[in-house]
């Protein structure tokens, strides 16, 4: 399908948009750096791979990586462009993964947000977004201190 078909940013459905692009760059504002809320984690890196069950659009892969001062912001924005109140929320499942910290973490979300304002249910947005997330851990400076004789 053409990129064009999506196209309706414009008119009375902008201000809902710019209202919903707003509430993203507050959250985001908000958001603690890494290395303040996961002292331990050196490195995340997240992978993403979406599967449209409706067959109306293709979306590409995205990777993203955060280390250091990077804000630990995990939610992801719906790839479809006209989806009303979707994304994904990572956060939980980076929560989950850090308090037992294996090196890798993956599944699948769902896309809970709408394609159009009336919200009925059958127009549910229902993309998939498969993730992966790879982890580094500080090594522990234990390790490296040096042992008196
Ligand atoms: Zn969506």
């Amino acid at each position: 399908m053409m990129l064009g078909a999506y196209d309706g940013r414009n008119g009375k459905s902008a201000d809902v948009f710019r209202r919903q692009d707003e509430a993203w760059r507050r959250a985001y504002a908000a958001a603690t750096r890494l290395h303040e809320r996961f002292p331990k984690l050196e490195l995340l890196v997240i992978d993403l791979a979406f599967i449209d069950v409706r067959g109306m659009g293709r979306f590409s892969p995205q990777m993203r990586s955060f280390s250091g001062s990077a804000k630990a912001f995990f939610a992801i924005a719906c790839p479809r462009t006209l989806c009303l109140d979707g994304g994904f929320d990572l956060d939980p499942v980076v929560l989950a993964m850090l308090s037992t910290e294996p090196t890798t973490s993956n599944g699948t979300l769902e896309c809970r947000g709408w394609m159009d304002p009336t919200r009925a249910e059958n127009t549910r947005c229902l993309l998939r977004m498969h993730y992966r997330l790879d982890a580094r851990y500080n090594t522990p400076q234990a390790s490296i201190v040096k042992r008196r004789t």
